[in-house]
């Protein structure tokens, strides 16, 4: 896999070793990490690269702009995750992939600055222990669906019946009151945005955007591209008349056929993104 622009070996290995061990005070100092840990490090190392990769897609295939994150969950140590410090996502090298603790805090202290919008990540981890990578974005066709009354964002074709029967809406005025601007900015918001999204694998985040996980980022990156495109298509099916939707039962085949096809769809995403990547 090609190496991002300007990347730097003995800088990612630095941040690599700090991922791995996570705390200094883990380590006696002076001690180096054991064959345990250099393992641990190259699967560290591939987690912050392939973030990175899932990162130039988002932007690529128009799911997020200058807004909008996505992390995955620390490969080593479960109760972590990786996320980059607050910048636009085609932006992102490995130098910029922090790891954060389940309360969003940085556990490099005296850090960057962080995505205000980091509880969003943290206290979905914390309450679904399946999932591996989460995407929060405002891609444009999923907003429309996140603020009207009696349409429901749905699966109208088998590439989004991980969709399933309803994707649920999340109405911040409900925990934040009639004043709030929107973000999820603490964890007591993130909890109650982890609550709307239940076990499903998408929320809408009412007049702001939307969040979807996944059980790896690949998937979570599959279904954050397949959300935007369920949304274009069912704004236009439903201008052309009454909408046939699928089924739960179709839904859960799909989701489970496409599930399969993921790499095919990234392999690709990937080339194309790196092929326009603005990345240094
Ligand atoms: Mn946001």
């Amino acid at each position: 896999m090609r190496r991002p622009e300007g990347f730097d070996g003995n800088r990612l290995r630095s941040i690599v070793w700090f991922h791995t061990i996570s705390r200094k005070s883990d380590l006696i100092e002076g001690e180096r990490p054991s064959t345990m840990s250099d393992i641990a490090s190259e699967t560290v190392s591939s987690a912050i690269r392939e973030l990175v990769d899932a990162n130039h897609i988002l932007f690529d295939q128009g799911v997020v702009d200058g807004f909008g994150h996505v992390s995955q969950r620390h490969p080593v140590r479960p109760d972590h995750f990786l996320l980059a410090r607050s910048m636009a996502p085609a932006l992102v090298t490995a130098q910029d992939v922090l790891a954060f603790d389940l309360d969003a805090a940085p556990i490099e202290a005296g850090g960057p600055a962080v995505y205000l919008e980091r509880f969003i990540h943290s206290e979905i981890y914390r309450r679904r222990p399946d999932v591996v990578a989460i995407v929060h974005s405002h891609s444009p066709a999923v907003v429309p669906f996140s603020v009207v009354s009696g349409t429901r964002l749905r699966p109208v074709c088998h590439m989004c019946g991980f969709l399933g029967a309803a994707t649920p809406v999340f109405e911040i005025r409900d925990v934040a009151g009639p004043g709030s601007d929107l973000l999820i900015r603490d964890a007591r918001l993130g909890a109650a945005l982890a609550q709307s999204l239940g076990q499903g694998a998408a929320v809408l985040m009412r007049g702001h955007g939307s969040t979807v996980v996944g059980s790896t980022l690949r998937q979570a990156v599959f279904r954050a591209v397949y959300t935007e495109i369920g949304a274009r298509l069912q704004s236009e099916a439903m201008r052309l008349g009454p909408v046939t939707y699928l089924t739960e039962d179709e839904a859960v085949a799909t989701a489970k056929t496409n599930d399969g096809q993921i790499d095919r769809a990234w392999l690709l995403w990937l080339k194309a993104a790196h092929s326009r990547s603005m990345a240094t």
